[in-house]
């Protein structure tokens, strides 16, 4: 089963022949710079001493420093990082921001440790990348399972090591530098997309039908937005199941509940409904925002929406988005819908080295005006090349990075 998150997918494959790419270059392009392994041994809350292994991938830095989140789980080897770490390249590059890609992670359940635990290894962890990282050359972020308080640690391991430098990792606390806007970034980021879409599809968004699946961070904070743009949001899901209310949630009251119980479970409107049965309801906008290949062969021929929005990183098999695209249901891709958090990551970074503050208000503005810019590029080279989304947002990605890479000279 192929993943959209799979950087030499059929998608990637199809974006460098249409650009032309050299062959020489597109090869280049996709060894990435440098892989650290490093053994990260610590000692358990019983005196013992354990080890994990922990992995920093730099895809490519032409643009700018890598950039990438760092995953606490046990999947995590070193062929996951990779492809993220590419995956970043693209979509910053997508949303022309000044970075690179570069991805990291621990193999390790983090639900096996202590919180104390949890935190030595993370010390010892950013000790062990130190040697690639920097202000200027690698800017790590929070990704699975990890979150403000390992950013935290983080901050502070490489402050005792180089001076106070909050700039060496994103998603920090707001105490610590942190950017206003940032926990609702990434849904903000799909909302604005999703609105793009609508208009460019013909679909009228006051009133426009929306399913999400997972009620996270960004399901949550897209459902939010949308119902703030007079959209009905029918279905929702989280790991706990579904609910359906043909005639639209009370959203600020689902969200509320979401927030304080960190589930859905218990809120008291709508019909429970399988995952499934979530998948197949008929609407404008199905938006999976939880796992990888949650739409899969298995299940794509009972969809029933107008188009898909790529909440989540690679929601969509390859498989499925051929099926897809024979049946005319569009789908608009992670690397531009969920860019948002990426785009105000950055702006935290700007803030940092600027020793300075933006309000809440200037952050959601330019993030606005990043997200409308990239959908307005991606869907230019659509409509004149007549291809998928998907197709066309490699293009615009490989395409800035190719041209930066030349002029660099290699
Ligand atoms: P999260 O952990 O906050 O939320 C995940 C949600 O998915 C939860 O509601 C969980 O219950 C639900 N879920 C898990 N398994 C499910 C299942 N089988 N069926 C239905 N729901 C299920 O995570 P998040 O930060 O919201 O991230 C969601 C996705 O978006 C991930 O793919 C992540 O990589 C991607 N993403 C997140 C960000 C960000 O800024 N948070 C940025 C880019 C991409």
């Amino acid at each position: 089963m192929s993943s959209s998150t799979d950087p030499t997918s059929a998608a990637y494959k199809a974006a460098v022949e249409n650009l032309g790419l050299k062959p020489n270059i597109a090869k280049a392009l996709e060894i990435p710079d440098r892989e650290l392994q490093v053994e990260i041994p610590f000692r358990k809350d019983n005196g013992e001493i354990d080890s994990v292994i922990g992995f920093r991938v730099q895809h490519n830095n032409t643009r700018g420093p890598f950039k990438g989140g760092i995953r606490y789980h046990h999947h995590v080897d070193i062929d996951e990082v990779r492809s993220l770490a590419t995956l970043m390249t693209w979509k910053t590059s997508l949303v022309d921001i000044p970075y690179g890609g570069g991805k990291g992670g621990i193999g390790m359940n983090p639900g096996d440790y202590s919180e104390t635990e949890l935190e030595r290894i993370s010390r010892r962890f950013f000790r062990a990348i130190d040697p690639i990282i920097g202000v200027n050359i690698d800017i790590p972020a929070p990704d699975v399972n990890t979150n403000a308080q390992v950013m935290s640690w983080f901050m502070d391991e490489y402050s005792q090591l180089h001076g106070y430098s909050p700039a060496i990792v994103t998603g920090k606390p707001l105490e610590l530098g942190g950017s206003e806007g940032r926990e609702a970034a990434t849904g903000r980021g799909t909302a604005i997309i999703t609105r793009e879409t609508a208009e460019k599809w013909g679909i009228e968004l006051k009133g426009a039908k929306v399913v999400i699946q997972g009620f996270g961070n960004v399901g949550s904070y897209t459902a939010k937005f949308l119902d703030e743009y007079g959209c009905k949001i029918i279905g929702v899901s989280d790991i706990s199941g579904g609910l359906y209310d043909p005639n639209g949630f009370n959203v600020p009251e689902l969200f509320d509940y979401n927030y304080k119980n960190r589930t859905i479970d218990g809120f008291e409107q709508g019909k429970k409904i399988s995952n499934e049965e979530l998948l197949a309801l008929e609407c404008d906008f199905l938006i999976p925002a939880a796992l990888g290949s949650a739409i899969n062969e298995s299940n794509v021929d009972s969809l029933n929406c107008k188009v898909i929005i790529e909440a989540a990183n690679g929601p969509v098999t390859g498989e499925a988005a051929n099926k897809l695209w024979k049946r005319k249901i569009a789908i608009i891709p992670d690397i531009l819908t969920n860019a948002g958090g990426v785009t105000v990551s950055y702006f935290e970074w700007v803030q940092n080295l600027q020793q300075f503050k933006w309000t809440e208000d200037e952050v959601n503005k330019k993030l606005e005006d990043k997200m409308v810019q990239a959908f307005k590029e991606v869907h230019d080279v659509k409509v004149k090349q007549k291809i998928p989304m998907r197709i066309a947002s490699f293009m615009v990605a490989i395409d800035r990075v190719e041209r930066s890479y030349t002029l660099r000279g290699g």
